[in-house]
């Protein structure tokens, strides 16, 4: 048996990521892009790299795909600042056009941090995209040129985002609900399906 999860309430269900995805892309597919590198940052964006990249390809792109991951040093749930390389991209960058992927744009460390990187290694252009958007958090001055969604200032997991471990497996965005409130009509079951 799976140990019992708490519940999580659904903030943006799959149909809604799933047409945004699709409008982010056909976006992205109206720029000239050049011999486009996809670099999805590892690990919370791979679901939403994997679904922007198919509706990408529906967009008419044929990107190469690379990962990084990428660690920021957190105290619980609190971004302290510092990033980590924990595995880098293995293709050249040098004169590209790259399409930098993340799930949430907070205090805007991580992906200045990416951008950065990719620039000094001779990027022709990093265009950034991420699902969610924190505003009123920024540490650093970033916008991501493309945002799924604005998001509250909580704490989300699902569609590839965790705590501590878990989570990453709903196909949704939510949030955790540590039984302070009661379940409503949104709420998924103890093994992370909905019971709406
Ligand atoms: P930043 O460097 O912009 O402060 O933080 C961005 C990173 O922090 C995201 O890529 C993500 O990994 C993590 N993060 C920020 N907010 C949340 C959140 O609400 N939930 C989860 N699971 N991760 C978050
Ligand atoms: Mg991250
Ligand atoms: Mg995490």
């Amino acid at each position: 048996m799976t140990p019992s999860l708490p519940r999580v309430r659904v903030l943006f269900d799959e149909s809604a990521i799933a047409q945004r995805n699709e409008e982010i892309a056909r976006a992205i597919a109206s720029q000239p892009l050049e011999n486009l590198l996809v670099v999805a940052v590892l690990k919370g964006s791979f679901m939403f790299a994997a679904d922007l990249i198919r509706a990408l390809h529906r967009a008419g792109l044929a990107p190469q795909v690379e990962f990084i991951h990428l660690s920021s040093y957190r105290a619980a749930t609190v971004s302290s600042g510092q990033v980590a390389i924990l595995r880098d991209v293995e293709s050249e960058v040098r004169g590209r056009d790259v399409l930098l992927i993340d799930d949430i744009l907070e205090s805007g460390r991580t992906l200045v941090y990416a951008k950065d990187l990719l620039m000094a290694r001779g990027a022709r252009r990093v265009l950034t995209t991420v699902l969610l958007e924190k505003p009123g958090k920024r540490a650093v001055t970033m916008d991501a040129d493309y945002v799924g969604f604005t998001c509250p200032d909580v704490f989300v997991v699902g569609y590839g985002m965790d705590v501590a471990h878990a989570f990453r497996q709903l196909p949704f965005v939510g949030l955790v609900d540590y039984g302070d409130g009661e379940p409503d009509l949104f709420d998924t079951g103890s093994d992370g399906t909905a019971i709406a």
